[in-house]
């Protein structure tokens, strides 16, 4: 029969590495973490670009200078890891239209105090629609200064709507790692702390890397998971680590399927049908009531699952790095982020040079989401880097150098990715996360997405994986009845 662990986490991103880190710190070292790719740190991924290392996935610590500290800062600061302050706040007085000229910063300001205004009327009429009342949505942005502050507003700072904890919580500030051992360096620090590793490199067994997880059959006694090399592994419970957008797609069947509504309402045509059936009491008419009974009990405690996890929208959003041979573009204090204002909403929008970070790099990089993400990620990099260039040109004029290289992540085409981070709609309470959040029998669901204050966030990421409390209360409840059969035995 296959081994047989405690705890299996199935992914080894940051949340998987801390649920990891805090199992073993409460006595639970017998388990095996299975990881798709063939690395750690899911999001969290450096590469080599240009002589430097750049960060693919997250880039900040977001969430910084304020009354409680954030534990990532604090992973961060007791690594060295380097880091470099952002201040995106000028970026709205570094617009430039497509003739290249930039919007007087009189005309800026009243741009982006009327997108907030507009952002805030938008969610006064949503949540009055809710309630039955009409009011009518304000004018949508038109003009290509309006799309580009709109998307600034919207897309680039993660769509949320005040207060956002994470700065609530934790501070303002932002910053940008520039460490060429990259953000990924916490996780290996973290992984130091229970697993074997050597020279920087985790040789602990219990990591299977290029393992990717196929099938889950669970049951009261546990679960038998199954991965795409035809490995099976056993193991008492089961910490489900992977994205939203990962649970959304097929890569992963569950056996028997994740609770969902229409299993729920037939549940109750279920046991309707039974009601009927046991007026002419049979045997069989019994069995039938016990067992969809059972069953409705258990979908009305756990209720709408994969509802939930359909209705989370997953967010795009793709950094993409260009390495020229000079800097024309301007730099200096307040000049780290530009804007491009362009008819297309998100069209190249928002840029950023790495010159505060890397000084002497000489490398761009630009910030593309949602369906301009996906539109790019389905061409080939020779077309995206023409693309960008004729923004450039637009902005600082046709002498420009050509990039020498350009580097395009793709996390929508991705399959253990599928999408950069979860993006709970604006109006939502916190059932949904609840939902999602909510184990299924003895498999636990952890990662950013189930961060009720922080989805989207490395820090969602850790605080998620470290909240374990509810596998552990099941392992001791189950440990002490052990002992006490044993005891009578
Ligand atoms: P992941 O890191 O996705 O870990 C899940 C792991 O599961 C992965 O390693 C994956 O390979 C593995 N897996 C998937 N399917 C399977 C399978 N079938 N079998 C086995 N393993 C599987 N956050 C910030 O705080 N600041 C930022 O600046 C920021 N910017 C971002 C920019 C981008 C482009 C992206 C993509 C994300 C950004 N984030 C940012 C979000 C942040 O990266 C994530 O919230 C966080 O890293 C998620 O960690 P996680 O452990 O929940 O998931």
């Amino acid at each position: 029969s296959p081994p047989r662990s405690s705890v299996i986490i199935i992914g080894a991103g940051i949340s998987g590495v801390s649920a990891g880190k805090v199992l073993a710190e409460n006595g639970i070292k017998d388990m095996v973490i299975l990881e798709a790719s063939d690395r750690i740190g899911g999001r969290i991924r450096k590469d080599s670009f240009g002589g430097v290392s750049v960060e693919l996935g997250a880039g900040w610590i977001a969430g910084v200078g304020g009354k409680e500290s954030n534990p990532v800062w604090e992973l961060a600061s007791q690594s060295g890891l380097r880091t470099c302050f952002s201040d995106y706040s000028n970026a709205r007085y570094n617009i430039y239209d497509r003739s290249g000229k930039i919007f007087p910063s009189g005309v800026a300001a009243d741009s982006y105090k009327k997108a907030v205004d507009v952002a805030i009327e938008n969610l006064k009429s949503l949540e009055a629609n809710l309630v039955g009342e009409l009011i009518e949505p304000p004018s949508s942005p038109k003009t290509p200064i309006e799309l580009a502050i709109d998307f600034i507003l919207h897309d680039f700072e993660m769509a949320e709507v005040e207060p956002i904890s994470t700065y609530v919580d934790f501070g303002e500030r932002e910053f940008l790692v520039a460490d060429e051992r990259g953000y990924e360096h916490l996780l290996y620090k973290m992984a130091e702390n229970f697993l074997f590793t050597s020279e920087g490199k985790i040789l602990d067994n219990r990591l299977k890397l290029n393992k990717v997880v196929r099938e889950l059959q669970h049951s009261r006694n546990g679960v038998v998971v199954k991965t795409e090399d035809g490995c099976v592994y056993e193991a008492n419970y089961v910490i489900l680590s992977v994205s939203i957008g990962v649970l959304q797609s097929d890569l992963i069947s569950f056996r028997p399927p994740l609770p969902a509504s229409d299993q729920f309402l037939s549940c109750f045509a279920g046991l309707s049908m039974a009601k009927s059936m046991s007026k002419f009491p049979s045997l069989r008419a019994v069995k039938y009531i016990r067992v969809h009974a059972a069953c409705a009990l258990q979908l009305l405690v756990k209720r709408w699952k994969a509802e939930a996890i359909e209705k989370c929208d997953v967010m795009v959003y793709t950094k993409i790095f260009l390495k020229f041979p000079d800097k024309f573009w301007p730099c200096g204090p307040g000049k780290e982020f530009f804007i491009y204002a362009h008819e297309r909403r998100g069209y190249y929008t928002f840029w950023q040079h790495m010159e505060n970070a890397y000084p002497g790099s000489n490398i761009l990089v630009v910030t593309l989401t949602n369906g301009e993400s996906k539109r790019i990620e389905a061409q080939s990099d020779e077309e995206t880097l023409e693309e960008a260039m004729g923004v450039l040109r637009d902005m600082f004029g046709p002498h420009i150098p050509n990039a020498t290289d350009i580097l395009v992540p793709r996390w929508w085409n991705n399959r253990f990715q599928r999408g950069s981070y979860s993006n709970y709609p604006i109006i939502s309470d916190n059932q949904d996360v609840h939902d999602i959040k909510a184990p299924v029998g003895c498999i636990f669901f952890t990662g950013e997405h189930t961060s009720e204050r922080f989805s989207g966030y490395v820090h969602g990421g850790y605080l998620a994986g470290e909240n374990t409390e509810f596998l552990l209360k099941d392992f001791q409840w189950r440990n002490s009845i052990c002992q006490c059969s044993l005891y009578i035995l």
